[in-house]
């Protein structure tokens, strides 16, 4: 300390200190201490300029811990997420026969005639590598319904029970949008892909709006402990922004959260009234979300060409004609649109939807001149629709977590040629394409350390990689920290008030155990999350 110096006091709640902080601010600077005050970053600098604000304040010295700025999950289902801690989670089944045993213990517990139903299967590693059968449902229970929904949320495999309950037979039609799987007999498979799974899924008893709320609580918990200190939940309806509020009321929000509405009669609901802003950034619903086609795994994401192990390009799910309306109106009223694509039809779809809405409405209609909207997933891109995101100014929101997921199955289904297409995160950076980063929790685990391992090695998590997948678009450290953080911020318009580590800043960070800046990728799974703090409040600790 510099002599006289002293008996200078300056106010602060709390002071991180003696740590290496990565700031993500436009020179990508590095300090070692921050000041907090009020839930925003009042100081930024040295141990030594720290001083001053260390008299009245609450310290964490933090040199064995390595701090970034609050990590966002642009894509997540919060909801879904909480579900998925509450009830039958098969994202951890290594094999079909353990998948099938957890779901036979998980129907033996439960009371005659309750619906058993299971999240998360994902057969890309397992040994068996093929859906489960109807008829091996069949063997766990004919007089309970069983639905099991594949990981991706694409696709669910019922028993023949459940089909009977729904009435789906050799001479129900496929609906709009989905697929009842069939066998050569034409008789259904129990395989029901996209809006077919509606069928089913409809049948079950609705949830309770408290198990509703005990799902959001259970959501929120999870993420915070994961390390986000913002998710962007991606479809949802309105009463789970009702619940949300409440539970922002009761002042017990431990996470950022910016909800995108789905599209059902709430969507319309929401053009008529406009976006919820909140001015302290906690709580925001400002988008719809739309659903455009399905996923490769389950093959109803739309390509122009043919699947190459399957007689089918898959599906367009949303019309045009009911799209447009929303889309322009969402203009007019300063919503922001969200449209789920994988695709590279999809792509162009949504692309060329956008981009038709844009020129109907002038500037001069529109309450934002720059709307950002976005295309969740953004997987399969043409180079012409790549060039698109950048002149239309299209946010491309993406998960390193299904490319690792992918590069297993992906050649199979799509053939070599289209992988140049795969998951173009160089070319897009490149031409100067905001990318979003996101896990879609629960279709992946949501653990940060994936997604950021994922986007700088374009490895899956053993270091494999197959033939044909192209390692030059993986992504810098620099940018990989950027896709979780300032560009996640920018997604949501909040560039200006978070994303980065800067005075006036929301006080909102991530703290590891090791830099995942500089240690060698085969590390970073092993680096663990100290603490999250979100507005200057510690909300997990290790
Ligand atoms: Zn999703």
């Amino acid at each position: 300390m510099v002599a006289g110096q002293e008996e200078i006091c300056l106010e602060a709640d709390l002071v991180l200190y003696n740590s290496k902080i990565y700031t993500a601010n436009s020179d990508n600077s590095i300090v070692e201490s921050v000041a907090i005050k009020d839930g925003s970053i009042i100081f930024v600098g040295s141990n030594e300029e720290i001083a001053p604000y260390k008299c009245n304040a609450e310290i964490m010295d933090l040199s064995d811990a390595f701090i970034y700025p609050g990590f966002i999950d642009s894509h997540v289902h919060l909801k879904a997420t909480g579900y998925r801690e509450l009830s039958l989670n098969l994202q951890g089944s290594r094999s079909l026969k353990e998948m099938l045993t957890s779901v036979q213990i998980y129907a033996n517990s439960l009371p005659e005639g309750e619906w058993v139903v299971g999240r998360g299967w994902i057969e890309k590693k397992w040994p068996e590598a093929r859906f489960p059968t109807k008829e091996e449902l069949d063997l766990i229970s004919s007089d309970k319904p069983i639905l099991l929904e594949r990981a991706d949320g694409h696709a669910v495999i019922v028993n023949s029970y459940a089909l009977s309950l729904a009435n789906i037979n050799s001479s129900t039609e496929d609906p709009h949008g989905g697929k009842i799987n069939r066998d050569e007999n034409g008789n259904p498979d129990g395989v029901l892909v996209d809006k077919a799974s509606l069928l089913i899924e409809n049948l079950i008893p609705k949830k309770s709006r408290k198990q509703e709320r005990q799902a959001i609580e259970a959501g929120l918990e999870v993420n915070a402990r994961m390390g986000w200190t913002q998710v962007h939940d991606a479809g949802s309806p309105l009463q789970d922004f009702e619940i949300l509020k409440e539970i922002q009321a009761e002042d017990s929000l431990p996470i950022r959260i910016q909800l995108y509405v789905e599209n059902t009669k709430d969507a319309q609901n929401f053009l008529n009234d406009g976006p919820y802003l909140d001015n302290q950034h906690w709580l925001t619903a400002r988008g719809i979300k739309l659903v455009a086609d399905g996923a490769i795994g389950s093959r109803g994401a739309v390509f122009f060409k043919k699947y190459e192990d399957y007689d089918t390009e898959g599906l367009l799910i949303l019309k045009k004609e009911e799209t447009m309306p929303t889309l322009i109106k969402a203009l007019k009223k300063g919503i922001q649109i969200e449209t789920h694509a994988i695709g590279d039809l999809g792509n162009k779809v949504v692309l060329d939807w956008y981009e038709e809405a844009f020129n109907e409405i002038n500037n001069e209609e529109r309450t934002i001149a720059s709307p950002r909207w976005r295309i969740e997933h953004s997987q399969n891109i043409r180079p012409e629709d790549q060039i698109r995101f950048r002149d239309l100014e299209v946010i491309a929101s993406m998960q390193p977590s299904h490319a690792i997921g992918d590069l297993h199955f992906a050649y199979k289904r799509l053939g070599y040629e289209r992988l140049n297409n795969a998951y173009p995160w160089r070319n897009l950076l490149d031409l100067g394409v905001v990318i979003a980063g996101g896990s879609d929790a629960p279709v992946e685990i949501g653990d940060p350390r994936i997604e950021f391992k994922a986007a700088v090695s374009r490895k899956d998590l053993d270091g494999f990689y197959d033939k044909g997948w192209h390692l030059e678009q993986a992504v810098t450290r620099e940018e990989a920290l950027k896709m979780f953080t300032i560009w996640g911020s920018y997604a949501v318009f909040e560039e200006d008030i978070k994303g980065s580590i800067e005075v006036g800043k929301l006080a909102d960070f991530t703290i590891f155990s090791k830099d995942i800046m500089k240690i060698p990728e085969e590390e970073i799974m092993s680096s663990e999350i100290v603490s999250t703090i979100v507005g200057g409040r510690v909300v997990y600790s290790k």
